[in-house]
């Protein structure tokens, strides 16, 4: 009998970026959803295949694993799914970006426009060192606008952005264009939307 699991020896693999699995074929699309005309980027078939997740995550810390970065942090509530496990294979600390209202301590806070209204994001005003170079990770990014306004926040609190993680990009929404002057790393590149 094998005495190691498989999943560990694969875990436990030299990464490269050619190992990674055809992630797309785990991203499911969901017409009307949350409402008319939206289609929606399920990623949860993803998280619940073990080799497709481990394989993500793996490409993440085969892109960041020799940068410069000191923070890693997550955007309420999906991009959690993915910084969580990024900043414990980088040994680096994990940083909570929240909606309005929700963390308990003095917070910086930034405001966004959506596509109906406006809303804000909020990181705790101890949380980010002067100068400190933080990553941001998110799962998806379409326009852009959720990235923007978490970059500012960052920068408002006086970190340096030395990266923009996301698993998925929806290309044809142009996020990236609003983004520019940042390093941005996103996985699954899909022009259909
Ligand atoms: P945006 O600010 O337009 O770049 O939108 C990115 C944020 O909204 C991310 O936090 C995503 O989780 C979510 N999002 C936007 N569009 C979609 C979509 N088509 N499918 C799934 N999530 C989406």
């Amino acid at each position: 009998m094998d005495l190691i699991p498989k999943a560990f020896v694969l875990y436990n693999q030299p990464l490269s970026q050619g190992d990674n699995m055809k992630l797309d074929q785990f991203i499911r699309d969901i017409p009307d959803f949350p409402k008319p005309g939206i289609v929606f980027k399920d990623i949860t078939p993803l998280l619940a295949n073990p080799l497709a997740f481990s394989s993500a995550i793996d490409s993440f810390v085969n892109y960041y694993r020799n940068g410069h970065l000191d923070i890693v942090l997550g955007i309420e509530s999906r991009g959690f799914l993915f910084a969580a496990p990024l900043s414990d294979r980088l040994h680096k600390p994990l940083i909570p970006i929240r909606k309005k209202g929700k963390l308990p301590f003095d917070t910086h806070s930034t405001n966004y426009t959506l596509e109906y209204g406006e809303d804000s994001i909020e990181v705790h005003s101890d949380a980010i060192k002067p100068g400190q170079r933080v990553l941001i990770v998110d799962d998806l990014l379409a326009t852009g606008g959720t990235m923007a306004a978490a970059t500012r926040l960052a920068e408002q609190a006086g970190g340096e952005i030395a990266g923009i993680a996301t698993l998925v990009e929806l290309t044809a929404l142009r996020g990236r264009q609003r983004l520019r002057g940042y390093d941005i790393f996103t996985q699954i590149k899909i022009k259909r939307i």
